[in-house]
């Protein structure tokens, strides 16, 4: 069962670099994405979100298989900084998981 981390989603809320609270989960971010990557970036922010940080960690790898490419920012509705919640993420993995 997922374990929900009280100090992540205390970490997100407080970030100036995470914003995914207006995303619909419409799908058109992972329908577009070059790299066909459905569980970017709607699913993992959605962990984010919820302080799944287990879920978050799990599907780390895909955290580094984004392109910054924007492809999916260009086309979201809901104009989510999508590129900059990737950055966000993969600066957490660095500093909190590997010490980086
Ligand atoms: S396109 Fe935007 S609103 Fe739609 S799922 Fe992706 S991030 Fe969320
Ligand atoms: S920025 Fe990342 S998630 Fe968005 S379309 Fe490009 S590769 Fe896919």
């Amino acid at each position: 069962m997922a374990k929900v981390n009280p100090a992540f989603i205390e970490k997100i809320k407080t970030s100036d670099d995470f914003d995914a609270t207006a995303c619909m989960n419409c799908g058109v971010c992972s329908a577009v994405c070059p790299m066909e990557i459905p569980l970017l970036p709607r699913k993992l922010f959605r962990y984010v979100l919820l302080g799944l940080e287990d879920k978050v960690l799990e599907n780390k790898q895909v955290i580094y298989q984004c392109l910054l490419c924007k492809m999916c920012e260009a086309n979201c509705t809901a104009d989510v900084h999508i590129a900059e919640n990737v950055r966000f993420l993969r600066n957490y993995v660095s500093k909190e998981i590997y010490k980086l």
